[in-house]
């Protein structure tokens, strides 16, 4: 199978090019030129199949120049029980939707689903690409994708990874997180500045042709792993066609029914996945875009305008405070061909705003619905779930607020499954807050407050953080952002 950009002008590459270089070269993003179809009897093969079983299968079908040898290894490696624990994904029943906690990875964010496997996808790409030099992967993050893809490509061959974050911008958790990482090919840094201020910085050093000649000098390329690059987006399509399945197991849903889907949303990736698995014939009639007060996407779904000239809000759900929704443009591909989504994507570029037509906000209508909840329908969520026995962190609460909203709202009893994305325990003062339980102390007494409260064990990982040695201090000025680049690639490692 072949992948085009989304913008047209960069077509016909294979799979192992899409993830080696993670963008198209007219700007774009690179979609497989068909959509693989899901037969009945694949479904009733893959039931019969654990998750890493299924994640080499499905891959398989977009990946069609990695062998199954490869994807079974990669898989088998990535979603091993000393990473996930016994079940990769498990479903929790809360006030009756199916909760899918995508967060039982090693750095408990859902993230570590396809932060996991990349990095063995990006390893075999080299090889498949004929490429000599290795990988240098800038990551600017707002907290849980850098830890995410440090975790990932730690110690990984022919790969070493950078991550820039906002000094004052992440939580104490977040940051010892990242400071304390292992890893012989690993480099952190903290900037003074926003997240906007490293993630510009980190688009111009990648874009940059004298950057490029810079590294190449060293023996290195510029690679990434956000959710622009097709190699997050494939594993994340695994998940909801194996939760059907679990669901179809747990005698939740029959086979062949439809389920619904909400997804809480920032870069538009992991609803996209679900998007993609429903092309593909899973029985899904419609998935619920969740956004919190950052709803740029609500606006979009319901009125048709995009429109990114609007006020910022900082909340409770970091991950999802994001104004541009990267993704939102394979759907544009898929819903109105290259040429338009490369034409809206120049006025957003140019003047912050489009706007669809009537004709395509109902098609888009068909399979999207799209809500919002504010700061105080995220807690207010939080302790009505904690009062009836389940534990939620604030991404997930304004999931589940959206879900139940859309279910009183459209009468609509489609079995729900609900993407939970966070660990409470990575925003445990949010989550005590919500509960009138915050007592101004450290992040790690939230941690212990919590588990006394909630009766439920935090995540490894992060109870042994307090104790873990930090190996990255120190600030770095914005302006010192590329010498930094220039100095991780002259060290021999
Ligand atoms: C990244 C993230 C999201 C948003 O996912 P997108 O794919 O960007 O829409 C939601 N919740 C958490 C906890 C995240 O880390």
């Amino acid at each position: 199978m072949l992948y085009n950009s989304t913008r047209g002008k960069d077509s016909g590459h294979s799979s192992a090019y899409v993830i080696k270089n993670g963008i198209a070269a007219d700007g774009g993003l690179f979609v497989p030129e068909t959509i693989p179809v899901l037969t009945k009897e694949m479904l009733d093969k893959l039931m019969g199949m654990n998750y890493a079983e299924r994640a080499a299968e499905i891959l398989g079908m977009f990946l069609t120049d990695y062998s199954a040898e490869e994807l079974k290894k990669a898989a088998d490696t990535a979603y091993s029980a000393d990473r996930f624990g016994a079940v990769t994904t498990p479903i929790s029943i809360a006030e009756g939707n199916s909760v899918l906690e995508l967060w039982h990875g090693p750095t408990s964010a859902f993230k570590d689903m396809a932060l996991q496997i990349m990095p063995h996808l990006l390893s075999l790409s080299l090889g498949k690409c004929g490429e000599e030099k290795d990988a240098l992967i800038l990551v600017a993050t707002s907290g849980d994708t850098g830890k995410a893809a440090l975790a990932g490509y730690a110690d990984v061959p022919r790969v070493r990874i950078q991550v820039f974050y906002p000094s004052e911008g992440v939580s104490p958790v977040q940051k010892l997180q990242m400071a304390t990482q292992d890893g012989g090919n690993v480099s952190v840094c903290g900037i003074k500045g926003n997240f906007d201020d490293a993630q510009s910085a980190v688009k111009r050093i990648f874009t940059s042709t004298e950057a490029a000649k810079k590294i190449d000098g060293e023996g290195l390329f510029f690679s990434s792993a956000n959710s622009i690059n097709w190699g997050r987006l494939a594993p994340q399509i695994v998940y909801y066609i194996s939760a059907y399945l679990d669901m179809v197991a747990a005698g939740t849903v029959a086979m062949g029914d439809a389920i619904n889907i909400t997804v809480p949303t920032g870069n538009f990736g992991n609803i996209l996945a679900a998007y993609i698995a429903k092309v593909m014939g899973l029985p899904v009639k419609t998935m619920v875009c969740a956004s919190n007060q950052n709803n740029i996407l609500t606006d979009f779904f319901t009125t048709g305008v995009y429109d990114k000239r609007r006020p910022f809000y900082t909340t409770s759900s970091p991950s999802m405070d994001i104004l541009i929704s990267s993704n939102l443009e394979r759907l544009l591909y898929f819903t109105l061909g290259a040429e338009k989504c490369a034409a809206l994507m120049k006025e957003l570029n140019e003047k912050g705003i489009y706007t669809v037509d009537e004709e395509t906000k109902a098609r888009l209508a068909k399979d999207f619905a799209a809500l919002y909840g504010d700061e105080n329908d995220t807690a207010e969520t939080i302790a009505r779930y904690f009062k009836a026995g389940y534990l939620c962190d604030p991404h997930t609460a304004v999931a589940l607020y959206c879900a139940d909203k859309y279910k009183a709202e459209s009468g609509d009893n489609t079995p729900m499954l609900v993407a939970s994305t966070a660990s409470p325990y990575k925003f445990p003062r949010a989550v005590l807050k919500a509960m009138g339980e915050d007592k101004g102390s450290s992040d790690f007494d939230c941690i212990d407050d919590l588990e006394r409260l909630s009766g439920t064990r935090p995540p490894k990982a992060l109870a042994e953080l307090k104790n873990k040695a930090v190996r990255f201090e120190g600030v770095t000025d914005k302006a010192d952002i590329d010498a930094k680049v220039y100095a991780f690639a002259a060290e021999k490692l």
